[in-house]
């Protein structure tokens, strides 16, 4: 693994890599010009920027807009990955759209004000897990209710009954529907990249699903992973995920959510190398960034609510990037929706309402992380 570190051998991401990484580092530079400091002396410089907001409600098109083009530039994200999952207005499957959801046309406007900021715009659809809230189903399964992995835990089942639904891996159909989900979304962003999440799937290789029942979940992890991958490779776009379901918890001590308890974690050896990992750790900065870059990943670090831990991460990953370019950089995470995480920026949310604690503490992580960054902190 040290070897792999310092080297970088055994690589097989090579291909179009540097291409991205050179777009990426102009379009920082682009964004730092335009409005922030240069970054400080002595740093690593890191290539990918980024910042990732969710569409977990109907939102408000123009806001974002106003913001990407007002803020994203000062602060100097070069990356936005956009959380849209089924609030888009689909044309291949109608019936899979949320209600009130975000059409091409606010997409375009979205898109022309990344392109403006010097932002590469990042679409994501949570693939495999989370397709429901506690038992009530997103958009795909409520329109497809045989893709579901366990049809048998009703609507109405609380959060004791289960955390969130899968698809089930298996089914001969779900993928026809998903990988034209993702095309229309990836042309309404003009996307190069797309992020199809993969976090927390804890329905996997379950017993009642007639298909999966006994086999291995990190075999069935890689094959989802491998499946969309080489949907995505097909259309020349490059694939990212969350990286818990690949990290071995006992070895790390992460716990069942930021980790692996459920047996996938084997999956990393079965799966292609091109594939950009995003490993996420809220609390503590655990040293996964060093295993993903030894199995030959390109990695980004992406905090959440701790400040902290967002600094310590950004020191481990600049000392990785001394060491390996699968260093790639820090990927802020937020889970309020996009419309909160603005107004928590520029501080219009209530902070004795409790609701808002999730964007604000998202926010003020934010720009602690990309004051350091920019070599201010
Ligand atoms: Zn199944």
């Amino acid at each position: 693994m040290r070897r792999a570190i310092l080297t970088g051998k055994g690589n097989p991401s090579g291909r179009g890599a540097p291409q991205l990484l050179a777009l990426l580092e102009r379009r920082r530079r682009l964004a730092t010009a335009r409005g922030s400091k240069k970054p400080g002396s002595g740093a690593v410089e890191l290539p990918v920027w980024g910042l990732h907001v969710g569409l977990y409600r109907p939102g408000d098109a123009a806001l974002w807009e106003r913001f990407i083009r007002d803020a994203l530039p000062r602060e100097g994200v070069n990356v936005l990955v956009f959380e849209i999952n089924y609030h888009y207005a689909f044309k291949s499957y109608p019936k899979v759209a949320e209600s009130n959801p975000v059409t091409a046309e606010d997409l375009k406007r979205v898109g022309a004000a990344c392109a403006h900021a010097g932002v590469e715009l990042v679409p994501q659809i949570n693939c495999l897990g989370h397709q429901s809230g506690a038992g009530r189903s997103h958009g795909l399964l409520r329109a497809f209710p045989e893709f579901d992995e366990r049809p048998d835990i009703p609507q109405d089942a609380g959060r004791e009954a289960l955390y969130c639904r899968s698809y089930c891996p298996l089914h001969p159909g779900v993928h026809e529907v998903l990988f034209a989900l993702m095309d229309e979304l990836a042309e309404a962003c003009q996307a190069k990249q797309f992020h199809v999440g993969m976090d927390e799937v804890f329905l996997l290789a379950e017993e009642k699903c007639p298909r999966c029942r006994g086999k291995d979940p990190a075999e069935l992890f890689a094959g989802e992973v491998t499946a969309l991958h080489d949907h995505l490779a097909s259309k020349g776009l490059r694939m990212w995920m969350w990286g818990d379901r690949f990290i071995n918890a006992a070895e790390f001590g992460t716990g069942r959510w930021s980790g692996s308890e459920n047996g996938t974690w084997p999956a990393v050896d079965k799966v292609a190398k091109d594939i950009l990992i995003c490993d996420w750790h809220y609390v503590d900065a655990v040293k996964t960034p060093a295993y993903f870059i030894g199995k030959g990943f390109g990695v980004v670090a992406s905090p959440y609510r701790v400040a902290d831990v967002a600094l310590a991460q950004l020191e481990m990953m600049r000392h990785l990037r001394s060491q390996s370019d699968l260093a790639l950089g820090m990927l802020q995470t937020s889970w309020s929706g996009f419309d909160s995480f603005v107004r928590a920026y520029y501080g219009e949310l209530d902070e004795a309402v409790e609701r808002n604690k999730g964007a604000i503490e998202a926010a003020v992580c934010f720009k602690a992380l990309f004051a350091a960054l920019r070599g201010e902190g």
